[in-house]
């Protein structure tokens, strides 16, 4: 089913901007803010960004709040790389981009809306949406985001449970 999902509308319902740390709020599963997690390491998590540039865009962040990338341990550091990996396995089976853009903005005057540190997994693909295509309704510009979810804490779990074997 295609239709346009109001990510905007989903934060306004959800009533203002929380107090403190966004994605501490969501690792400690506060219901403050919603809960886009899909899949968990012992010192990071994968998220869905609220405010997608495209399908399938993932944050990839340490379960600790820190701002500089070079204050990682090196588990950490290690657990984040393989998430990313990880998160680009099931996205090529589920989303199927051409290619990807990854990396992160560290410090708000560089383009940071959140201060916690966090990598964007940004799928990119062949023919992407234009603002105009969907006024005239033609294309989506996102999936339902808590449908895209569900689709990958399954995808997720499968991966991660193949890779251990
Ligand atoms: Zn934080």
């Amino acid at each position: 089913m295609n239709y346009f999902f109001n990510f905007e509308k989903i934060a306004y319902l959800s009533g203002n901007k929380p107090e403190g740390c966004i994605l501490c709020l969501i690792k400690d599963s506060s219901d403050k803010v919603q809960n886009l997690v899909v899949h968990e390491s012992a010192y990071s998590l994968i998220s869905l960004n609220m405010y997608p540039y495209n399908p399938g865009h993932l944050m990839v962040f340490p379960k600790r709040h820190l701002i500089d990338l070079r204050r990682l341990s090196s588990e950490e550091r290690q657990d984040i790389d393989q998430l990313i990996c990880l998160s680009m396995d099931v996205l090529d089976e589920t989303h199927a981009p051409a290619a990807y853009n990854i990396g992160c903005n560290m410090g708000l005057p560089a383009g940071a809306s959140i201060e916690h540190l966090h990598y964007h997994i940004v799928p990119r693909y062949h023919r992407e949406i234009g603002i105009a295509e969907i006024f005239a309704g033609k294309r989506v510009l996102v999936e339902n985001p808590f449908e895209t979810q569900k689709k990958l804490i399954k995808a997720f779990a499968a991966k991660a449970e193949k890779k251990q074997n």
